[in-house]
């Protein structure tokens, strides 16, 4: 069996020395991937072949600034496989992203598909940016040439876009209209996670947190816990931390802690979301300074004494660091790559359950090929019947991977990844190499 330190220090795909520092999200990822191929005994084309990316796209993306500078933003597209059919992945615009970074989020989406058996592959995509810094207008001329760039890359039966950080529905009303208007025709199946009013999908919005709070009952459960008698604190109040948060607290957990970029609140007696949600508006989209609060840092956050503890910010937030002052029972991974590979052992050997991401965030993905499905029907679903088709396939695959993990003695996050490379190594089986 290779090992991915062999693979990835003279790999082509980053500047030498970056690819392998520990606990960097790439090497996250491939330090799952090892473990689970070695529990398959892939050989070694196959292993190769399942965790290289199969393109990366590195494109500079020229904005004429508002004051008339010119600015150049470096933009990535990573597909990392399309075994299973058209590559499907957010876009990140962050000051901070990287290759690496990109490159495991885009493997986590391959990966991410296969749990809830959705017939697509795995890509991502970032700018460099900070659009807390840009007006809306540099963020729309931004987007549009990153698309345009990207033109022969993207397409509904090639490489899907969806939101990630700092990306929302109007990003991709942005990539659609720029792809259509290159198109010459409206192709409203390039993206997801679109406005509802431009061909988006009713609970897209909310799938990714809907998901969460799924796969949180269904680990309570297991846990002999009740929603009821469970305290929540979640690091993170954007798209997926906010709605994970209200529908918890909708199934009768007391939502104690949530914090965002800059900083959290705690109130050991519950939060009033509602409240807290008109606060935030009324106050340029933060939190901090609620006043039915204490304020707690990001880093107090994560290790409150709380019975389930929802991650749903960025990667790297449970490390070696603060793994063993981790209080909660149940850790359920709204954010992509949260817990550092050394910290999932900590957590283990502490037994805490730890619901992975490839399987706890997949309803963003899940209700996205809904999106897809229903834009390539022309025919749309009701909220009833995306909530019930979600909650079927989080449910379904919830049970699929913790099966796996009771049969092979193993945790959730290792059984995740066995069902996947399991699944995308049967469609490269029946598929073959194109020589
Ligand atoms: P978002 O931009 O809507 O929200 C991110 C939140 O995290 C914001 O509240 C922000 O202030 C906060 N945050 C940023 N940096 C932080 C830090 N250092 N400490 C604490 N909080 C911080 O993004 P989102 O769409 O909710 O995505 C959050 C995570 O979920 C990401 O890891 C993303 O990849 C993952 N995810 C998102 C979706 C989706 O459908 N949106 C699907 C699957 C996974």
């Amino acid at each position: 069996m290779a090992l991915n330190r062999n693979i990835y220090d003279t790999s082509l795909f980053g500047a030498p020395g970056r690819i392998v520092e520990p606990d960097n999200p790439f090497q996250a990822m491939m330090d799952r991937f090892d473990v689970a191929a070695g529990i398959l005994g892939l050989d070694d084309g196959t292993y190769r072949y399942l965790c290289t990316p199969a393109h990366v796209h590195i494109t500079s993306v020229p904005v004429q600034m508002d004051d008339g500078r010119l600015e150049v933003f470096e933009g990535v597209r990573v597909i990392h496989n399309t075994t299973s059919g058209p590559s499907k992945g957010g876009i990140r615009y962050a000051p901070d992203v990287t290759l690496d970074e990109v490159k495991a989020l885009a493997a986590w989406m391959t990966w991410k598909c296969a749990v809830v058996d959705v017939p697509f592959g795995g890509a991502k995509g970032g700018i460099r940016c900070d659009v807390a810094a840009m007006s809306l207008g540099e963020v729309e001329r931004m987007t549009r040439r990153y698309t345009a760039n990207l033109i022969d890359v993207f397409g509904p039966d090639r490489d899907i876009p969806a939101p990630d950080m700092n990306t929302n529905a109007q990003t991709m009303a942005w990539i659609l209209d720029t792809y259509s208007m290159h198109a010459r025709k409206t192709e409203y199946a390039v993206v997801t996670g679109k406005p509802v009013g431009l061909g988006g999908s009713v609970g897209r919005r909310e799938a990714t947190g809907r998901g969460v709070m799924t796969c949180a009952l269904r680990a309570m459960k297991r846990r002999d816990m009740t929603p009821e008698g469970s305290t929540v604190a979640v690091q993170g109040f954007g798209n997926v931390g906010s709605v994970a948060a209200e529908l918890l607290a909708q199934k009768g957990c007391t939502v104690v802690a949530v914090s965002d970029r800059e900083g959290g609140i705690y109130n050991p007696g519950g939060i009033d979301l509602a409240d807290l949600l008109r606060y935030a508006a009324e106050n340029g989209n933060l939190i901090t300074g609620y006043p039915h609060a204490d304020a707690v840092t990001n880093a107090e956050l994560l290790t409150l004494d709380v019975d389930v503890l929802v991650p749903a910010a960025k990667e790297e937030q449970i490390t070696i660091r603060n793994a063993s002052q981790i209080k909660a029972r149940i850790v359920v991974e709204g954010a992509n790559g949260p817990t550092t590979t050394t910290a999932d052992a900590i957590l283990h050997d502490n037994g805490t359950l730890v619901i992975p991401d490839i399987l706890a965030n997949a309803g963003g993905v899940t209700v996205s090929y809904f999106e897809w499905v229903q834009n390539r029907m022309g025919y749309f679903w009701t909220p009833e019947m995306v909530d019930e088709r979600l909650d079927r396939i989080m449910t379904d695959a919830f049970d699929r991977v913790m099966a796996v993990a009771d049969a092979r003695d193993i945790t959730p996050r290792i059984a995740a990844y066995v069902l996947a490379i399991e699944k995308v190594n049967l469609s490269l089986k029946l598929r073959g190499i194109y020589a």
